[in-house]
């Protein structure tokens, strides 16, 4: 029986992006029938709203979704789409892999970190007002009920990854009762986990931003507070070939949506320009939580060969091919 998975194109790049997706997941021939919604800047103006409930209700019938990037205004206008739809399903941790490709000519050769970011507290409660005209307050949340199911999350399928060290990352010495109450929670909960990994330990956001563009080799798994696991992910992204390469994916009890960490780079839009590869890595990590494990490693192997020579990579990694180039490559390769 195929299985429904809801499909969310996106802006800028986004339908591009989901398009390249759609062939080479087509040409595996794993049974996905995409049920396909439209959110974000695109649906706005028809509908009133960035994220009418139709999105929701398709997410909650099918479970598992697939998201292009979504638009979000600047200063004014809507809020975020994408933190509507974290909250709204409860969608807790956001899993954000930094994994070496080969072929690409970079500095380091053999990352492998996983980032946790927590995906509904800190910053991102959107609790912002003005404090009469010339000043802003915004309000850092951070619970423990929130940060505990977070940390077993990540201690969870750290474990089962056989993933060996474990870090939490936060400033403590600053914002103490914040930052602190997530940094204690931590080792609370690690405490179930201290057989199970060599290391748990801790660093100091600012001190953890120098170490990993230094000695990323020392990091395996980070677990961060909203705000430094949204900046830190995007270094880590950096580190392994930059935003077009970086998958991500919001998971929650019951709900999974897949989505690229970059944005919707509006400037490359129906330019056959951006690089598909963030967008089909978290595609590659939904076919695993569905259990196509065997597709996925198809899939991966078909990526790698595409990487291989400069002919066939996207210009972000040097190379000359357009989105359906690669995407045509990889289908090739299958
Ligand atoms: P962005 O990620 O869209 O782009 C930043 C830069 O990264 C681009 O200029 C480009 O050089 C590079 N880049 C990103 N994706 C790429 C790809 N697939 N291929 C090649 N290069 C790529 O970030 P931005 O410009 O800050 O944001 C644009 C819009 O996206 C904003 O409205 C922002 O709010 C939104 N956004 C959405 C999400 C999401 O949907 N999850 C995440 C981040 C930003």
């Amino acid at each position: 029986m195929a299985q429904t998975v809801t499909l969310i194109p996106g802006d800028g790049t986004g339908p591009e992006l989901t398009d390249s997706v759609k062939e080479v997941i087509g040409a595996l021939g794993v049974d996905i029938e995409w049920e396909i919604v439209e959110a974000g800047e695109s649906v706005m103006e028809k509908e009133g709203t960035p994220l009418p409930d139709y999105v929701l209700e398709s997410i909650r019938r099918n479970k598992v979704a697939l998201k292009g990037p979504l638009t979000t205004p600047v200063g004014t206008g809507f809020r975020s789409v994408n933190v509507a739809l974290r909250k709204e399903l409860d969608l807790y941790a956001n899993i954000r892999p930094a994994l070496s490709l080969p072929g690409l000519d970079l500095p380091y050769k053999d990352i492998d970190i996983v980032l946790y970011r927590e995906n509904t507290e800190d910053l991102y409660a959107g609790v912002e007002h003005w404090v009469g005209k010339h000043a802003a307050e915004s309000i850092k949340i951070i619970t423990e009920e929130g940060t505990e199911r977070f940390c077993r999350l990540a201690f969870e399928r750290s474990r089962e990854q056989g993933r060996r060290h474990v870090t939490v990352v936060h400033k403590a010495n600053i914002m103490k009762y914040t930052d602190g109450l997530f940094r204690d929670v931590f080792f609370r909960v690690a405490k179930e986990y201290e057989d199970d990994f060599e290391e748990i330990d801790d660093r100091i956001v600012d001190n953890m931003a120098m170490q990993l563009v230094t000695k990323p080799h020392l990091y395996d798994v980070l677990v961060c507070p909203n705000l430094y696991g949204d900046i830190l992910s995007d270094l880590c992204a950096g580190l392994t070939g930059g935003l077009g390469v970086a998958p991500g994916a919001n998971i929650g009890d019951e709900i999974a949506v897949f989505e690229p960490v970059h944005g919707s780079t509006p400037k490359y839009a129906g330019q056959n320009r951006a690089n598909p590869l963030a967008t089909l890595l978290s595609a590659k990590n939904m076919l695993i939580h569905l259990g196509y494990e065997e597709d996925a490693e198809r899939m991966q192997r078909a990526i790698e060969a595409a990487l291989k020579s400069p002919e066939t990579r996207t210009k972000d990694l040097g190379g000359t091919a357009g989105t359906r180039e690669f995407t045509k490559t990889i289908v090739a390769n299958l």
